[in-house]
């Protein structure tokens, strides 16, 4: 009989409980490290560690006690993490987080690795904020170059009236992006172990307030636009040298495909996979971690996935309890609900985005 291998887990939210539910059924043991007593993960982790992000004796005693570790959460501190992958089976590595960090370096990065990105300038000051909206023009984004998720740390610029918005952020290094008057958001799942890339049907994704609401797959996209995500996203990662998991998101504008942004974890629209699909993002990952060869996915039926934000957790809480066929309620029994915060998500199999608006949207807050 083979040995049970340990699956290491920096972050213990949502994404983190989902890695450990297939690492478990694939024979695998889990501990997770993460500052909230509470976190999702340690729920159903074999093991946990209640430590910080930046404590680097708690993350050398998660490297020591597994054989393998990924990371959920995307700020873990460069230097801690590249000193302990010298030692230790940190399989993606720190360069796929350097390169996500930051979201200059990461548009440099998708530029060069042979993605298309909207126009941007980088900005810290009035000076450069005001130079920046001289060459890109208005409408514009401005963002916090690092640790900005979900829209936080943005600001729509519609003209010099809204200069001012941007004052608390000035002072940290920023970016200021074209707006991109985009058809549709798209995002790939790609893994690879080097030898084998395998990419998840790709999902149409609907934006509210910066978070993502529903994931709407397959995307009904021109063959054109579908190839340039595909092999886009499978190229960049191969000429990055990546493996793992690597989450890229694209504005769709006419024919034309612009990265937004990637994460080299596991990714909000790609939850639907876990129904939705043959296999799904969390246990390709795993069997990535565990040396076993990837299996390609495939969609079994059209599927739409609707996250659960604070404001809709009862009515997801009542699907759940009255039980329908192919519809999967995600609860992940954060002890905290608040407006906004992910609480779970819900995944329709075997319907079509038309069919979920007339039978299912009215049943959420936010349709
Ligand atoms: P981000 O955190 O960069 O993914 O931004 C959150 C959401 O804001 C995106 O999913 C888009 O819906 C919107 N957004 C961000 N950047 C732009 C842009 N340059 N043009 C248009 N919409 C954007």
């Amino acid at each position: 009989m083979t040995e049970m291998k340990t699956i290491g887990i920096i972050g213990g939210g949502q994404l983190g409980l989902m890695i450990v539910e297939q690492a478990h059924l694939l024979g695998a043991r889990t501990i997770c490290l993460d500052p909230a007593p509470d976190a999702p993960a340690f729920k159903v982790s074999d093991d946990h560690i209640v430590a910080s992000f930046d404590d680097s004796a708690a993350l050398e005693m998660l490297c020591r006690r597994s054989d393998v570790v990924t990371y959920e959460f995307e700020n873990v501190p460069g230097d801690l993490l590249i000193a302990l992958e010298k030692r230790y089976n940190i399989k993606q590595g720190f360069r796929p987080l350097f390169d996500s960090q930051d979201r200059l370096r990461e548009k440099e990065n998708a530029r060069a690795g042979g993605l298309h990105t909207p126009r941007y300038v980088a900005v810290d000051d009035m000076d450069s904020l005001r130079t920046g909206v001289a060459d890109l023009g208005y409408p514009c984004v401005y963002k916090t170059r690092t640790l900005g998720y979900d829209g936080h740390g943005q600001v729509l610029l519609h003209g010099d009236i809204d200069l001012g918005k941007v004052k608390p952020y000035l002072g940290q290094p920023g970016i200021l992006e074209e707006f991109v008057c985009f058809d549709y958001e798209a995002s790939a799942v790609v893994v690879s172990d080097g030898d084998r890339t395998i990419v998840f049907p790709i999902g149409r994704n609907i934006h509210r307030d910066g978070i993502l609401d529903l994931c709407i797959v397959p995307a009904a996209m021109s063959p054109t636009v579908q190839e340039q995500i595909v092999e886009g996203s499978k190229t960049f990662m191969d000429r990055c040298g990546y493996r793992g998991i690597l989450a890229i998101e694209y504005f769709v504008r006419g024919e034309e495909v612009l990265f937004n942004e990637m994460a080299p974890r596991p990714h909000n629209s790609g939850h639907y996979t876990i129904e939705g699909c043959t296999t799904n993002q969390f246990r390709e990952l795993c069997r990535y971690l565990l040396d076993e060869p990837l299996e390609e996915p495939r969609l079994l039926a059209p599927t739409v996935m609707k996250n659960i934000l604070g404001e809709d957790l009862e009515a997801a809480e009542r699907l759940a309890v009255e039980g329908h066929p192919n519809v999967y309620v995600h609860i992940y029994g954060k002890s905290e609900c608040r407006p906004k915060r992910k609480m779970g998500h819900v995944t329709f199999v075997g319907i079509t985005e038309e069919e979920y608006r007339a039978r299912w949207s009215d049943r959420f807050v936010r349709g």
